[in-house]
């Protein structure tokens, strides 16, 4: 867990928004420290026994390290049964009658074990007093995030990609909270340009204070693919310290960090330590300030539907953090806990985890580079042009606007309009750029789409690919 010998985390009281300065402990959870207390007879908190509970055992069947594949698991998969009373049994040490009845806000002592140490072995924050707490996954987390940090009354705003995860500015907006863009390249945020964006700020015409929170996708960003190098992220962690921002770094494709476009690498071969050493420092890696509150999740690496993720950030922060969730979610179902921790820490462990997110990096690249075939295959190079993503599972298709024979006679938003209905039309569905402006009333300055490739076949991509060619074509005729 955290760590002795290091400097503590700086205080963020200034950036706090009032609600989260007002919240209290929750009195009924509070009263949860004295049940250690031997001998006591609990007539106290309202949990019911676990008696009345209507599950007696859960069983799955899942795969063992290294058979990943959906057919190996039919066949060599393990059985795995979770118990009511595992842990008196001594069978386990988590069970359906902890897991299933009323805890902690943060989760279970025993999923927050196994997160910490996965902290402690991708993270290792450079400061004593780090955290974490789980969630219910990252569009969640993001929604408290936004509430702890920004004010309306106080004019406060995000500062994030110029396009941005649409479901991120859904959340920020509706909060009276205001959405900037700073300018992006192949590895997205510019740090000069965010520097100068931040250091010229006027906040009579803007209508917002200057940003005091940055929120990144440093890997495989939603939508635009790219991912920040190390030399980036350091460059704009400067600028973060400059401005005293916070930053809220949004992970979910973190391990989907993949094998470098056009090398023939085969990256299940490697080990764990070698893997853990390819990927890119996270921001709280470098963060030796606190300032950088992480947000994790396993939808994309284990599955969506689990509602389970984890934020890592200062004490102080994450003391806030599980106040707001002790009055809403109250942490991840236990169902989710009770079975990732059978998986996670009984069946795989660690190392086991680590290897199937070694096997997935090699899925999503050969997923990646079908898409990228099929791109160079079908579409009009000297119109439509892209960065091979080196992370995540979206591709970002720039469309040269000025060569189209309307440019300067049309509106982007009709010309952008027009190859999307072409693209239902013929049969591909793709996201519009105009959906992720963080600016929605800035007009667009360029024709975008994004593609992802964690869904369809290589045949199937091909095939959607040629009909994206199509749109694209017969637009600009
Ligand atoms: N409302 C009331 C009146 C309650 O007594 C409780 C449980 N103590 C809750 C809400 C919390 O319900 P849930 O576990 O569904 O969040
Ligand atoms: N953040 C980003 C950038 C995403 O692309 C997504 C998924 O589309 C999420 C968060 C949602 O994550 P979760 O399922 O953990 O809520």
């Amino acid at each position: 867990g955290p760590q002795d010998g290091k400097p503590k985390a700086k205080r963020w009281d200034h950036h706090l928004s009032e609600e989260s300065r007002m919240r209290q402990p929750c009195a009924l959870k509070q009263a949860a420290r004295h049940l250690n207390k031997p001998g006591l007879i609990s007539l106290g908190g309202g949990l019911p026994s676990s008696q009345v509970f209507p599950f007696a055992e859960l069983s799955m069947k899942i795969p063992v390290v290294p058979e990943f594949s959906e057919q190996s698991t039919s066949q060599s998969g393990v059985h795995e049964t979770i118990g009511k009373y595992d842990i008196r049994n001594g069978k386990a040490e988590y069970d359906l009658s902890i897991a299933l009845n009323y805890g902690q806000a943060t989760g279970s002592a025993q999923m927050m074990r196994f997160l910490t140490e996965h902290t402690e072995v991708i993270c290792q924050p450079p400061y004593a007093d780090w955290a974490v707490c789980q969630t219910i996954g990252s569009t969640g987390a993001l929604e408290q995030a936004v509430r702890m940090f920004c004010d309306k009354n106080r004019r406060d705003a995000v500062l994030t990609e110029e396009f941005s995860f649409s479901t991120a500015l859904e959340t920020i907006e509706p909060l009276g909270v205001g959405t900037f863009g700073t300018p992006i390249d192949s590895q997205g945020i510019i740090p000069e340009a965010m520097d100068d964006l931040l250091s010229n700020w006027d906040e009579s015409t803007r209508g917002f204070r200057k940003p005091h929170v940055l929120y990144t996708v440093p890997s495989g960003q939603n939508p635009t693919g790219a991912t920040q190098g190390a030399e980036r992220r350091r460059a704009i962690y400067a600028v973060a310290q400059k401005h005293d921002m916070v930053i809220i770094e949004d992970e979910p494709y973190f391990f989907l960090q993949m094998e470098p476009y056009g090398q023939n690498q085969d990256s299940t071969t490697g080990t764990v330590d070698e893997f853990v050493d390819s990927l890119v420092q996270p921001y709280v890696s470098i963060d030796v300030d606190g300032r950088v509150m992480r947000l994790d999740s396993v939808s994309k690496v284990l599955a969506p539907g689990s509602r389970l993720g984890w934020v890592v950030a200062s004490q102080q922060l994450i003391e806030r953090y599980q106040r707001h969730a002790e009055v809403a979610s109250q942490g991840p179902s236990g169902f989710s806990q009770v079975i990732l921790h059978k998986l996670l820490d009984e069946t795989w462990g660690h190392e086991g985890y680590l290897k199937w997110l070694m096997n997935l990096r090699t899925e999503y690249t050969l997923k990646r580079n079908a898409l990228m075939a099929a791109c160079e295959k079908h579409l009009p190079q000297n119109i439509v042009s892209w960065t091979p993503p080196a992370a995540g599972m979206f591709v970002w298709l720039t469309v040269d606007h000025t060569k189209h024979p309307d440019h300067g006679k049309r509106k982007l938003e009709d010309i952008e309009q027009e190859i999307f209905d072409a693209c239902i039309d013929g049969g591909v569905l793709v996201a519009r750029g105009s959906w992720f402006r963080a600016e929605q009333h800035v007009p667009l300055s360029g024709l975008y789409f994004r593609a992802t490739y964690a869904m369809a076949s290589p045949e199937n991509m091909d095939i959607a690919i040629s009909r994206f060619g199509d749109a694209v074509r017969s637009s600009f005729k």
